[in-house]
């Protein structure tokens, strides 16, 4: 047992498809395999849509998931996001920066630095630039970061080496910037385990240098391979019926398609038996590719390739 938590934090932009269920069952299941809390957050600084939190957190309670305490939401706590930027910029480690996008993609990269990394244009500028500039826009508050590459361990990739650059820690429109909002808020809420989507991973040593830098405990890492569609890119709802509602709507209830997440892991058809029977190790490391097709064989060609829907269709027809 630890007295640590584990958290799932969507964006509520919408709906959750399959592959953000099976991201959020993982997560359940490896913060209580090992008597972690687990957590909801809302990560709605940006991009949320109105009621769609409401159709997360139904939509997480019916595939079998439960958590602890109340539900989080960024938007509710600026102010300690601001309190971080306030620690850091005291210890020296803010700039503000003025660069449009375009202007940092034709920046020539400063020597020694990372492909794709921010080049440093406005690190040294002087006061009497730097308010020049604040009369022509807003500025953007970015890390000054003093390493260019950070390792982390993760359960499921190992050690873990990327790219550590002067991110942005609040943005020119002032809205604070998710790499800065997740750390603070994983320290705050005495999270010490992080599983999501691997898409996450290179984002990671970022956060994990980020935290150092507030006296946060680094947390935890396991990214979970992600669910693809046929062409091999991140499943979207565009892909199909791969939302409970949708699924509902094509007769699928939501206990069936939670048994489909678990057997792509390799455990049983419901969250207490796969509780019993996780084991970390032993989870596949490649992406579930799934043709949501599979998912409803009553509604249009039969199943291609693998067959995840063990019953029969009229089956799931009858259980509407
Ligand atoms: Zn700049």
């Amino acid at each position: 047992m630890t007295s640590g938590a584990g958290r799932f934090a969507p964006s509520p932009s919408g709906e959750l498809h399959v592959g953000n269920l099976r991201t959020a069952l993982l997560a359940w299941l490896f913060a209580r395999s090992t008597g972690r809390r687990f957590i909801l957050r809302v990560e709605d600084l940006d991009r949320a849509r109105a009621g769609a939190e409401e159709v997360q957190l139904r939509d997480l309670a019916a595939v079998g998931l439960d958590w602890d305490g109340e539900v989080v939401r960024q938007t509710e706590r600026g102010g300690l996001y601001e309190d971080a930027i306030a620690r850091l910029t005291a210890a020296g480690l803010t700039y503000e920066c003025f660069c449009t996008r375009r202007e940092i993609q034709e920046a020539p990269s400063a020597p020694h630095a990372p492909q794709g990394a921010y080049p440093g244009t406005c690190r040294d500028l002087s006061e009497a630039e730097r308010a020049r500039r604040r009369a022509e826009r807003p500025a953007a508050i970015r890390l000054r970061a003093s390493v260019t590459e950070w390792a982390v361990t993760d359960a499921l990739h190992g050690r873990y080496a990327g790219i550590v650059d002067d991110f942005v820690l609040r943005r020119n429109d002032g809205v604070v910037a998710y790499n800065l909002a997740v750390v603070v808020d994983d320290a705050a809420q005495g999270i010490d385990q992080v599983v999501r989507g691997d898409d996450l991973l290179p984002s990671t040593p970022r956060q994990a240098y980020l935290a150092g830098l507030l006296g946060a405990r680094v947390p935890e890492y396991a990214h979970v391979p992600l669910v693809l569609n046929r062409a091999g890119r991140r499943l979207a709802k565009r892909d199909g019926a791969v939302t409970l509602a949708a699924l509902a709507e094509a007769g699928v209830p939501a206990e069936r398609v939670t048994a489909l997440l678990l057997g792509s892991l390799g455990l049983p058809d419901t969250p207490p038996e796969a509780l019993a029977a996780f084991r970390p190790q032993e989870l596949p490391r490649a992406p579930w590719v799934l043709d949501p097709r599979e998912l409803t064989p009553s509604m249009g060609a039969p199943p291609a390739g693998r067959t995840v829907v063990r019953e029969g269709s009229s089956n799931l027809r009858v259980r509407r």
